[in-house]
């Protein structure tokens, strides 16, 4: 089940303009979302106090909508509110991404939609970032950036190309014409590289010690955070890294520094390993995740540390709903 929000105003408390208002709002959230009635399991309103002239169900009514169940609620009274305003939230068995819908100014609504916010997201190999920050960008309609890709796809440019990850000379000149891209596909992440799309490729175990060793090289990090800032500056969007806090987005207004004890995140990237079929010795894991850690964190340039205006989370004894809801708290508190 899916839920589409939206939102409209009205100029006047009429009957004749809520009318009006909610079945343009209705036949909006349809038309963007290819709904048919049918696909509608129901539609909740709810509306500001001063609103006294209709019911905004019975306009849904009156509009045609006859299949699904209707319901309409009175909003509690908010200090500094928007006024006669009418939200709704429809409710689908379609599976695809949900275009929420905001007219006649009610976006004001939303400050988390209305304010461009960054969330830094950084930490060792195998915390859970890049699973957490999926959820967080779905639950708060943003993007997700994983610029772990990024150096992914650099490390496997590497390979292609017959270049030693240490040969900083080398490197510098792949790097030079190296195309990356980032596009989304249903709100999912995909990695490319040279017009490629690597997504799966890269995440190939061999590649994760690689792209570590690559990430250290100054041409490599430039290129690199020059891309992810230039993603972060016009977009909404939770960035998970090592240095997103302390370097790509020293400003951004919501910092966290996830972490869990080694075994742990070891034991997790088996499991997340086996359900793609790949199938790697713990011990390996483990070392593999130890050496990383090791490198990342006592690289020359910007290397992985906790900002220190980031909030710290050890996911050591949590479930990912717990990081997320911990997460999502802390941002809601500040936003
Ligand atoms: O997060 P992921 O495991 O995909 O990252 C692969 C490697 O890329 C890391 O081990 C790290 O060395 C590097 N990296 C980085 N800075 C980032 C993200 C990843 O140096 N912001």
């Amino acid at each position: 089940m899916k839920a589409i929000r939206g939102a409209t105003t009205v100029d006047f408390d009429s009957g004749e303009q809520i009318r009006e208002r909610v079945k343009e709002l209705l036949l909006e959230i349809t038309k963007q979302n290819a709904l048919k009635q049918d696909e509608i399991v129901c539609i909740i309103f709810s509306n500001t106090t001063d609103l006294h002239s209709f019911y905004p169900a019975k306009a849904a009514r009156e509009a045609g909508f006859v299949v699904p169940a209707l319901f309409s609620a009175l909003e509690p009274e908010i200090n500094g509110a928007l006024e006669k305003c009418i939200r709704v939230m429809v409710l689908t068995d379609k599976e695809e991404k949900p275009v929420h819908v905001y007219l006649h100014g009610a976006k004001n609504l939303r400050k988390d939609i209305t304010q461009k916010i960054n969330i830094a997201l950084d930490g060792p190999a195998g915390s859970g970032k890049s699973t957490v920050s999926k959820l967080i960008a779905e639950k708060l309609d943003i993007l997700c950036l994983d610029t772990g890709a990024m150096y992914r796809a650099c490390a496997l440019k590497c390979i292609n190309e017959g270049v030693t990850c240490t040969d900083e000379k080398a490197v510098d000149r792949l790097i030079k014409d190296i195309n990356i891209e980032v596009r989304y596909k249903n709100g999912v992440q995909r990695t490319y590289l040279d017009g490629a799309d690597v997504s799966e490729k890269i995440r190939e175990p061999q590649i994760s010690m690689l792209a570590s060793t690559v990430s250290a090289i100054a041409s490599v990090r430039k290129k690199m955070v020059e891309l992810q800032r230039k993603i972060a500056e016009n977009t909404s969007c939770i960035l998970d890294g090592r240095d997103i806090g302390t370097n790509v987005l020293p400003d951004a207004k919501f910092k966290f520094y996830l972490s869990a004890k080694p075994e742990i995140r070891a034991k997790r990237r088996q499991s997340e390993n086996e359900i793609k079929g790949i199938f790697q010795p713990y011990e390996e894991i483990l070392a593999d995740i130890i050496k990383r850690d090791e490198q990342d964190k006592n690289r020359k340039i910007a290397p992985l540390k906790q900002a220190k205006d980031a909030y710290f989370v050890d996911s050591s004894e949590m479930n990912i709903e717990e990081v997320v809801d911990y997460i999502i708290n802390k941002i809601q508190e500040k936003i």
